[in-house]
């Protein structure tokens, strides 16, 4: 049997070589970029790649700069074995493993700013987490300098933000959005999942259905603050502990939702189930 493996590389020398290589050969190349504890969402990403471009390189680093110090930074799931044989039996061609003391010397110095979409939702909550998106994200398009770029609309908000970024800074790649991959009951697969109790689990799929409901009331022309309260109440009602935001907005800009404009919405929350913050969206 022919065994299946993954190139694995882990300085930015050796990086520019094989990516040297694929050029040499006149491929194309798509990056898919994660902060590992692969799940089939990811995979999903990943074979999107192999669609769309003829090599698939996938970045597995948990980016310290967009962690606040109270946030699971030190807990974030790592399994790299694991992440390495998933991405070799969906036929990625190579994984970059940055190593952080490459990524962020002790004279790094350096941060992106970005306002626009990255303006409010996420960054009330987590002020610091675009500028630490956009910086290392930057960083890894620079490393790998990709045709293509994979994001998941699961993560919408960073979605927006990365095209703006690539729109504002005349980055030479293009970014595509790929559909959220989900439970058999509806919950969005995340590393963070992990951290959900089984009582927590079974409480954790309302947050999609109750987003579901919010846009089927949006569209339908429905108030958007009254949308918002309710959907703030149930899914405290639900068992949800905390409630950071549930909005519907501008799918393009992430500004204001304008029911009677034609363009498209996007229902959007994040919300507590004990110490496990979930995430998620669905378009209006
Ligand atoms: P992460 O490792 O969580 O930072 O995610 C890496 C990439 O995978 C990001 O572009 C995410 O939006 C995407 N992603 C995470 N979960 C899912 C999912 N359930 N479906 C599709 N894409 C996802």
């Amino acid at each position: 049997m022919k065994s299946i493996s993954v190139r694995a590389v882990r300085t930015l020398k050796v990086l520019r070589r094989e990516i040297a290589l694929i050029r040499s050969r006149g491929e194309s190349l798509a990056l898919v970029p994660t902060m590992g504890a692969l799940h089939e969402g990811h995979l999903a990403l990943v074979k999107l790649a192999k669609k769309k471009a003829d090599r698939a390189v996938v970045s597995i680093f948990v980016n310290p700069t967009q962690f606040a110090p109270d946030e699971d930074f030190s807990r974030y799931p790592r399994r790299e074995a694991d992440d390495i044989a998933k991405l070799a039996a969906v036929a990625a061609d190579l994984v970059w493993l940055p190593h952080p003391a490459e990524m962020y010397p002790a004279n790094f110095a350096t941060r992106i700013a970005p306002e626009g979409a990255a303006q409010d939702l996420e960054t009330e909550f987590r002020p610091h987490f675009f500028g630490g998106v956009t910086t290392v994200v930057a960083k890894l398009f620079n490393q790998v300098t990709p045709d293509l770029a994979i994001f998941g609309e699961k993560d919408f908000q960073q979605l927006t933000v990365i095209k703006q970024l690539v729109r504002d800074l005349d980055m030479p790649l293009k970014i595509v959005g790929a559909p959220t991959t989900r439970a058999r009951d509806g919950l969005a697969l995340s590393s963070r999942n992990a951290y959900l109790s089984d009582a927590e689990r079974q409480i954790a799929p309302a947050l999609i259905q109750i987003l579901r409901d919010a846009a089927d009331r949006a569209r339908r022309g429905g108030n958007v603050h009254q949308i918002r309260a309710d959907a703030t109440l149930g899914l405290l009602q639900a068992g949800f502990t905390k409630v950071d935001y549930v909005d519907v907005r501008d799918a393009d800009t992430l500004g204001p939702y304008q029911s009677k404009s034609r363009r498209k919405g996007r229902a959007l929350a994040a919300a507590w189930l004990g110490k496990t913050r979930l995430i998620d969206n669905v378009g209006v």
